[in-house]
């Protein structure tokens, strides 16, 4: 059976020119980049070249990238830096919809004293940016905005609510982790103070990130330990994955062109297809202002867990909600704060596709999908007995 990768917005494969780049620092060239000698010394250099390429796919400048495990982590940073250098505002704006990096430390940061306020979403996903304004105040130490959405692939406009911010006094920051490879991202052009990235998004390995902090913002880090990363971020340089992000940023920034054309017809291709052959399908969130390569499709009246272990049985991955949600049945929050009905919302499947699908991998998907929706309704008991039963199920 062949794999049918379609979980793209989980984790990409690592691409075999990151993969190469990386081999040899894991054991003939071993040294620390950080030591005095020749042998550490020309890890250091390619570590400095690796900064450089991360910078360029962003248009930034080498000494604001700070090398991080994740983009978890990067996305900590930000906040807690904010916090730590703002010490008299106790205030923080995210919206409903950001991945648990920033969902989850919201929450925690209520336990901790600090108010946080929860922007909603339309229908759409879509994020009103008069609220976001007022939303701001004086006690504001920061505001967060993801740049797309992982499940859905929906982009706000983070850098209008930046300018917003600015204007404001208040600290931006965007978790860029799904958006950075997949669209033209200018920090040269834009007020956004930080912005996290995580390399295995990319075509790079999993743990290794980076966070973009503008020159001149206030700083505080969040390990704290050696000198590396001019002191900004403590801990021996994981070598190997900071070379390979690196290549894979140079790589991305080759293939954008790809990624919203061929990725986006073959994105396009699949989603029309589904929507045409199987009733009771729609998309989540805005068709317009979304990734080239996520597609959040839903069939009334089936488990999305059901379509995915279907799918499964034909070398197909995609997945049902964010990759961290998937094993619990709770449909997702991100469509939640959309307030997508409960039998669409449990229906639900993301698909993500990559450069590296093939249009003949697409149309197998086409031929298999509407046989394994049918499948599951004939399964269904509420399937076709009207909306009576729709209505209860809701409640
Ligand atoms: N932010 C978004 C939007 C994501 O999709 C993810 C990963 O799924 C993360 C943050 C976390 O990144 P990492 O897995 O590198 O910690």
């Amino acid at each position: 059976m062949t794999t049918i990768y379609l979980d793209n917005n989980a984790t990409t494969q690592v691409a075999s020119e990151v993969l190469e780049a990386m081999l040899p620092y894991f054991y003939e060239l071993y040294g620390n980049p950080s030591s005095m000698h020749f042998f550490g010394g020309q890890v250091g250099r390619k570590i400095r070249q690796a900064r450089e390429q991360v910078a360029a796919l962003i248009n930034a400048e080498p000494d604001e990238i700070i090398f991080t495990s994740c983009g978890t982590e990067s996305d900590n940073t930000a906040i807690r830096s904010a916090l730590a250098t703002n010490l008299g505002k106790r205030h923080i704006v995210i919206s409903r919809v950001e991945h648990p990096a920033i969902h989850a430390l919201g929450a925690h940061l209520v336990k901790e004293g600090y108010r946080v306020t929860e922007l909603p979403v339309d229908s759409d996903g879509r994020i009103n940016l008069d609220q976001f304004a007022r939303s701001l105040t004086s006690e504001t130490a920061i505001a967060s905005l993801m740049w797309a959405n992982n499940e859905t692939g929906v982009i706000f406009p983070v850098e209008e609510a930046a300018a917003i911010a600015r204007n404001k006094g208040v600290l931006f920051h965007t978790d860029a982790v799904q958006a950075v490879g997949k669209i033209p991202i200018d920090m040269k052009k834009n007020a956004i103070d930080m912005l996290a990235l995580s390399g295995h998004k990319l075509h790079a390995p999993k743990g290794v990130g980076a966070l973009y902090v503008r020159r001149g913002t206030r700083f505080s880090p969040f390990l704290i330990g050696g000198h590396q990363e001019k002191g900004r971020r403590g801990g021996t340089e994981n070598t190997a994955s900071l070379i390979g992000l690196g290549v894979a940023c140079e790589l991305a920034a080759r293939n954008m062109e790809k990624e919203n054309t061929h990725v986006k017809y073959l994105r396009d291709k699949l989603e029309n297809a589904l929507l045409t052959r199987i009733p009771n399908s729609r998309v989540n969130g805005d068709r317009v202002n979304r990734l080239p390569n996520t597609s959040n499709i839903s069939f009334e009246f089936v488990e999305g867990e059901a379509i995915l272990l279907m799918i499964n049985e034909l070398g197909i991955c995609a997945s049902s909600g964010s990759a961290c949600t998937s094993g619990s049945l709770q449909p997702s929050h991100v469509l939640r704060a959309m307030g997508v009905s409960f039998t669409f919302a449990h229906g639900s499947i993301r698909l993500s596709l990559s450069v590296y699908n093939t249009e003949q991998e697409i149309d197998f998907v086409i031929e298999k999908f509407p046989v394994i929706i049918e499948r599951l309704r004939g399964l269904s008991p509420y399937w076709g007995v009207g909306d009576a039963v729709c209505a209860t199920m809701e409640t």
